[in-house]
């Protein structure tokens, strides 16, 4: 039952009436109010507080919209939407939320609204901006919008950097470490804040995740500022980003919309890894007459980096994939350069012979970086994008990878959705790279199949410090950026030195079991895995064997166990067979029951993947007893999976 009080229209000055609604099944609580003169909106679950009252409204070219404001009227229903998906966690979603429109009235005529979905275990809300005073536009320069988390909480965050830093000034590009269970109000690495996704544990009272979603060429993409009295605020763009061209604040026509902002609540953790809210409150923008390709490619340039841009090479990584099964190649930078145009159409002709699809790197730029990478100039500017893709199309190219965005100002917003809207006019899905947190995109354009937006396996290759660091990052995403959007990270190395030769470079920490759990762990319809000619003779046949099996779409996401920083455990399911994968990043063997009860297996024979305590690899067969209750163990650095058909 929903419980919720309509407010009363009153003569100004208004009188503050808070209105509460509640989810479906009556556990998450949302308050509107006003205090003193700030709207204001607070959450609970199971009557434990998420957020308390936390400040809402603008400031913009036509006014300050976040004082002086009443709510003027409030208007209560409920939507139900089913939709299917194909490239994110889950495959059939069905949503039911209670929906709040209030509309605020303030000073000077003044009037916005909001809106509000509350689902069992998610909050989606954004504002509505109405024509007024004669205004049919707006900037708005910046928002109130903030959360106050009581204060026993600690937060799982990952900072937004300065502006052009990093490799040719190609930041921010949602590239950093992350902190875990930090104290709630650290100070960010470069005083900017902190990006989306962001994680907090509230104390015993629950779980909160926070993003946003819906964001496309109308609004710049936000993230969180630094703590500050208590808030952590909704903040734009740094000036300096997109190398200082194109404002910081968005701008809109009116009537307008916001994005929506999502707030994902549990007791524990199974929402937090299950939530579809970014895609919940989306609507696709157009349709294709052909889904997305989906699927697992090779990537000859992660561990052979620039030098195997040429025809052979990429040759020996066409044959790799369809060795394995895999549909895709990824052909990564300078390939006009090193093997020209002539060469690629003959390239391209070899791969499809042997039924692998080529996937086409580019730079996004532009004048936001330096990146000397080619090919450059071609996706930034629509008259030689659509020639380019002509040629793609004319080639029986499908794929392309973008990379090296400009940061998170409404013109690089825009940006990806022109590439995004012309490659589907060709026959063209797109993954981007070097880029921003994608925003509700999987459901938004049909042939958006995923961004990087994560510390990636590139970085296994260029420093020992992340080696090192492989099983805490492994256990932070299914909670954190993978479970808000698709995460194309490049992984599962078999390689236990990280160079061509598999002799010289960094060395890998983690086990083989270890990185074929992050095969199921991490996420993302197109997988270009990091595997390499040698691992078919020098890795152990049964983890080729698996890797040649493993899928990369899925109809169910379940959590299972974990605790973000130390180990996790996801089941996901692809066509009636079940992947349990888990990963270790605690000093000692972590020993767990696995409740695998709502997987409905019974006398269930498991396929068993593991690591031993000296990171030996070895696959086993595990009879299911008790499926409340499997006992496993994971090593440190070391990997889990069960396959169950
Ligand atoms: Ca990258």
């Amino acid at each position: 039952m929903n419980r919720f009080t309509i407010a009363l229209w009153l003569a100004m000055p208004l009188a503050a009436s808070a209105v509460t609604v509640d989810s479906p099944d009556g556990r998450l609580s949302l308050t509107l109010d006003v205090d003193g003169n700030t709207p204001v909106y607070s959450i609970s679950y199971d009557g434990k507080t998420i957020l308390e009252p936390s400040p809402l409204g603008f400031k913009s070219s036509i006014g300050d919209f976040s004082k002086g404001f009443g709510i003027a009227s409030t208007k209560v229903d409920t939507v139900h939407r089913v939709f299917a998906q194909d490239k994110i966690k889950k495959k059939n979603i069905d949503y039911k939320a209670t929906r709040l429109r209030a509309d605020f009235k303030g000073p000077d005529k003044h009037k916005f609204s909001m809106e509000w979905e509350v689902a069992d275990n998610d909050v989606a809300f954004r504002y509505i901006i109405p024509r007024q005073g004669g205004k049919t536009s707006i900037i708005i320069d910046s928002e109130a919008t903030g959360y106050r988390f009581p204060a026993a909480t600690t937060a799982f965050l990952t900072p937004q950097s300065d502006p052009m830093i990093g490799w040719k000034g190609t930041k921010p590009s949602y590239e950093e470490y992350y902190v875990a269970d930090a104290p709630i109000d650290s100070a960010s690495q470069y005083g900017h804040g902190y990006t989306f996704p962001a994680l907090f544990r509230v104390g015993d009272n629950g779980w909160a995740l926070l993003t946003e979603t819906g964001v496309d060429g109308y609004y710049c993409a936000s993230h969180l500022s630094d703590f500050e009295n208590g808030v952590y605020t909704i903040a734009y763009p740094m000036p300096g980003e997109n190398n200082g061209n194109g404002t910081a604040a968005p701008a809109m026509a009116l009537p307008g919309t916001t994005p929506w902002r999502t707030i994902t609540v549990g007791a524990d953790l199974a929402p937090i890894v299950e939530t579809t809210a970014p895609w919940n409150v989306v609507e696709p923008r157009y349709i294709l007459d052909r889904p997305a390709q989906t699927g697992r490619g090779t990537w000859s340039w992660l561990l052979w980096q620039d030098n195997s841009i040429n025809a052979e090479d990429q040759r020996k990584f066409i044959d790799l994939a369809s060795e394995l099964g895999y549909e895709n190649v990824l052909i990564d930078n300078w390939w006009d350069n090193n093997i020209g145009r002539k060469g690629m159409e003959e390239l391209i002709a070899y791969a499809r012979s042997k039924n692998v699809n080529p996937i086409l790197w580019y730079s996004s730029s532009g004048y936001w970086n330096d990146i000397e990478q080619s090919p450059v100039n071609h996706m930034d500017r629509p008259i030689v994008r659509k020639k380019e893709m002509k040629w793609l199309r004319d080639n029986g190219v499908r794929s392309i990878k973008v990379d090296f965005f400009g940061g998170d100002k409404q013109e690089t917003m825009r940006l990806y959705e022109d590439i995004l809207s012309d490659a589907a006019d060709y026959g063209i899905d797109v993954v981007f790279h070097g880029c921003t947190l994608p925003r509700g995109w999987e459901r938004m354009y049909p042939n958006f199949v995923g961004s990087e937006a994560v510390l990636a396996s590139e970085n296994l290759v260029f420093e020992q410090k992340f080696c090192d660091l492989e099983a805490f990052h492994a256990t932070l995403h299914p909670f954190i950026r993978n479970s808000v959007a698709v995460m194309e990270y490049g992984g599962t190395v078999l390689n236990k030195r990280l160079n061509r030769g598999n002799d010289g470079g960094t060395t890998r920490r983690t086990g083989d079991a270890f990185q074929l759990a992050t095969s199921v762990l991490f996420q993302n319809p197109v997988q270009n895995f990091a595997l390499a000619p040698n691992n078919l003779t020098d890795a152990p046949a049964e983890a080729i064997d698996f890797m040649k099996a493993v899928p990369t779409t899925w109809d169910e996401t379940k959590y299972i166990a974990g605790y973000p920083g130390r180990y996790a455990v996801i089941a996901r399911k692809h066509k009636g067979t079940w992947y349990i994968a888990g990963v270790n990043a605690e000093a000692k063997p972590v020993k767990l029951k696995l409740d695998l009860s709502a997987l409905g297996l019974h006398d269930a024979e498991a396929e068993c993947y593991s690591d031993n305590t000296a990171l030996q690899f070895s696959k086993s067969i595990l009879k299911v007893k008790n499926p409340a209750a499997v006992p496993v163990e994971i090593a440190p650095n070391g990997g889990l999976v069960l396959v169950v058909k």
